[in-house]
C-alpha cells in the first residue's frame, strides 16, 4: 500500500495549502494510510500566539460592530468554498486523519451544515423581554460579542469540530484563533485558506484577523489557555488534557468550553431488533477505528439474547473490509500512528489480566504497509465491569458485560467517570422512556434505537461528568459565544425600587 504522489499534490493544490520547507521551524504531517509524509507546516510559539491575540482583540473591536445578518453573509460565502471543494478537503481528512472516503466527505457535509446553521442564527440571536415588577419599567436581556475565541481540536475531527467553534463564533462577532491537533495540521491550513478565499469575495468589511491557526503542541495550546485576552477557549481532546486546561483558564476567569473523552455504552434489551442493535453497534463501535469520542466502547446486553447477538457480531466483525481508507469498499482505516497502536494492545493485555476473553486485535496488513498501524477490532467479553473497562481507551476494544434487571444495567452503564453518549436497543417504552428520564442514562446524549455515534449539528453536543460539561455546535450552544447583559429601562417619572425597598431622600 503506498499513497501517490499525485494525490496527494492535487489535493493539496486544490486548496491552496502552503507548506513550509522541512528546514523551517516545522511540523511534519504523515499519513496513517501508510505513514509517508504529506508535508510540513510551520509552528508557532509562545510569542506567536500571543502576537496573534493582539490581531484577533483588534479585529473584534471592528467585528463586533458589523450586524449580525452581514456576519452571516461571510459564513454563507464560506460555506460556498466548503461546497464547491468538499470532495478535496473530505479526501485531505481521509490522507491525514486516515478515516473512509465518506466519513471524511461527511466531515466537511458537517462543516457546511453548520455553517448553513449559524447563517439562519445569524438573524436570530435574540434575548427575552421579561416582565417588571415596577410600574413604567421594561426588563430584557441582550446577547453582545463576548471576545476572542481559542480553539483547541483533537486529530479524530480535523475540520468539523473547528467548524462548529468556528462559525458560530463568527456570527456572533469573535474572531477565532484555532490550535489544531499536530497530527492534523495540513486540514487546518486548508480550511484557513479556504476562507481566505471567502474573505476576498466579502471585501472589506471584514477585520484582519477573523481567523488564525497557531500551529504545534501542547505549547501552543497552553499559550492560548494562558492569554487572559482569550474570552472563551473551547478544548476538544482527551480528559487528560481538559483537566490541565481548564484550570488555567479558569485561574484567570475566562470562559472554557471543554469537550472531553467519552466511555459510551449501549444497552441492548430482551425486546431488541436484533439486526437494528447489530448493525447500530457495528457501525459505532468499528467505524473511524473506533476513534470517535461517541465510539461505543461498552456493550451491556441482556443474558437472554446475549449468545444470538454475539453470534451476529462476531460474524459481522470477520466479514470487515479493514484496509486503505481511500478504497470505497473499505470500512475501517488505520490507527492514527505507533502510539494509538501500542496503547491498544496494552490495554488489551490489562483486559485479559482482568479476566476478558478477548477475540480479534490484532495488527493486519503489516507486509503491505510496514508503517502503518490497521488492527481487527477487538470484542472483549468481561466477568465484571472491572478498571479497564471504566477507562477510555482511544481503539476498537468493544467490552461486553451482561445483565439480567433493567436497573443493573442502567447502574453499570452510569458507573464510569464519562459521560458523553449512550444508546440502548428495546422494544418497551417503558424502559425507553425510563432511558431518557432523570433516573436513566447520566449522558449529554442518550439515544433509543440507534448507536451512540453520528450526532446531527441540530442539537447541542458534549457529555457531563469528566466529558467536560461543554455543549456545542446547534441548539442554544451559540449563547457560549455572546455574553448576557440584563438590562432595565425605566421610563417612568418615579423611581420605585425592586422588593419594595424605601430610601427616600
Ligand atoms: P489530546 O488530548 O491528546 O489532544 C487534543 C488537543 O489538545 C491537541 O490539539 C493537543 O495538542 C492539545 N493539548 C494537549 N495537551 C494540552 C495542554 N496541556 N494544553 C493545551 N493543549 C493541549 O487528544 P487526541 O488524541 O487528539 O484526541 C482524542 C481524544 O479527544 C479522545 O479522548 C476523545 O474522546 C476526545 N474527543 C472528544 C470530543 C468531544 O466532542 N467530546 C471530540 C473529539 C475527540
Amino acid at each position: 500500500m503506498k499513497l501517490e504522489r499525485d494525490t496527494i499534490e492535487l489535493t493539496l493544490a486544490e486548496l491552496g495549502v502552503e507548506r513550509a520547507s522541512p528546514q523551517a521551524a516545522a511540523l511534519l504531517s504523515c499519513s496513517p494510510i501508510d505513514g509517508s509524509p504529506l508535508g510540513a507546516v510551520r509552528t508557532h510559539g509562545a510569542a506567536e500566539v500571543d502576537a496573534m491575540v493582539e490581531t484577533a482583540r483588534r479585529a473584534f473591536a471592528a467585528w463586533r460592530l458589523v450586524p449580525a445578518p452581514r456576519r452571516g453573509e461571510l459564513i454563507r460565502l464560506y460555506a460556498d468554498e466548503l461546497r464547491a471543494h468538499k470532495e478535496a478537503l473530505g479526501r485531505l481528512v481521509s490522507l491525514e486523519a486516515g478515516k473512509i472516503i465518506s466519513e471524511g466527505q461527511g466531515e466537511v457535509q458537517e462543516m457546511i451544515d453548520i455553517c448553513d446553521f449559524a447563517v439562519g442564527l445569524s438573524r436570530q440571536l435574540h434575548g427575552l423581554t421579561i416582565a417588571s415588577e415596577r410600574p413604567g419599567h421594561r426588563m430584557m436581556e441582550t446577547w453582545h460579542p463576548l471576545g476572542v475565541v481559542g480553539v483547541i481540536s483533537a486529530f479524530n475531527f480535523p475540520v468539523a469540530v473547528w467548524s462548529w467553534n468556528f462559525a458560530l463564533a463568527i456570527v456572533c462577532g469573535n474572531p477565532v484563533i484555532w490550535k489544531p491537533s499536530e497530527k492534523t495540521p495540513l486540514a487546518a491550513q486548508a480550511c484557513l485558506a479556504l476562507f481566505g478565499r471567502a474573505l476576498r469575495r466579502y471585501g472589506d468589511e471584514a477585520p484582519n484577523g477573523l481567523a488564525q491557526v497557531a500551529q504545534g503542541g501542547r505549547e501552543a495550546g497552553e499559550a492560548l489557555a494562558g492569554n487572559a485576552g482569550v474570552a472563551l477557549l473551547s478544548a476538544t481532546g482527551s480528559t487528560r488534557m481538559g483537566r490541565e486546561v481548564g484550570p488555567r483558564v479558569a485561574a484567570r476567569f475566562g470562559r472554557s468550553l471543554l469537550e472531553l473523552g467519552g466511555n459510551n455504552a449501549v444497552i441492548v434489551a430482551p425486546t431488541a431488533d436484533l439486526d437494528l442493535a447489530c448493525r447500530g453497534i457495528v457501525f459505532a463501535a468499528v467505524g473511524t477505528c473506533g476513534q470517535r469520542c461517541t465510539t461505543t466502547r461498552r456493550l451491556i446486553v441482556h443474558a437472554d439474547v446475549r449468545e444470538t447477538l454475539l453470534a451476529r457480531l462476531r460474524q459481522a466483525y470477520a466479514n470487515l473490509p479493514i484496509g486503505n481508507p481511500l478504497d470505497p469498499a473499505t470500512l475501517v482505516g488505520p490507527l492514527i500512528d505507533a502510539a494509538a497502536f501500542d496503547a491498544m494492545q496494552a490495554t488489551l493485555r490489562e483486559a485479559v489480566a482482568q479476566g476478558a476473553a478477548v477475540h480479534g486485535g490484532g495488527r493486519v496488513l503489516q507486509r503491505q504497509a510496514p508503517d502503518a498501524y490497521y488492527v481487527e477490532p477487538a470484542i472483549a467479553m468481561m466477568p465484571a465491569q472491572t478498571d479497564v473497562v471504566r477507562r477510555e481507551a482511544f481503539a476498537p476494544i468493544l467490552y461486553v458485560l451482561t445483565y439480567r434487571d433493567y436497573d443493573e444495567a442502567i447502574a453499570l452503564h452510569n458507573d464510569v467517570p464519562h459521560g458523553l453518549s449512550s444508546a440502548i436497543f428495546t422494544n418497551d417504552l417503558r424502559e425507553a422512556e425510563s432511558f431518557l428520564s432523570a433516573a436513566g442514562s447520566d449522558c449529554g446524549i442518550a439515544n433509543v434505537n440507534l448507536g451512540t455515534s453520528g450526532a446531527e449539528i441540530g442539537g447541542a453536543f458534549g457529555g457531563d461528568k469528566e466529558t467536560g460539561g461543554g455543549r456545542e455546535s446547534g441548539s442554544d450552544a451559540w449563547k457560549n459565544y455572546m455574553r448576557r447583559a440584563t438590562n432595565t429601562v425605566n421610563y417612568s417619572r418615579r423611581l420605585p425600587l425592586a422588593q419594595g425597598v424605601k430610601f427616600d431622600i
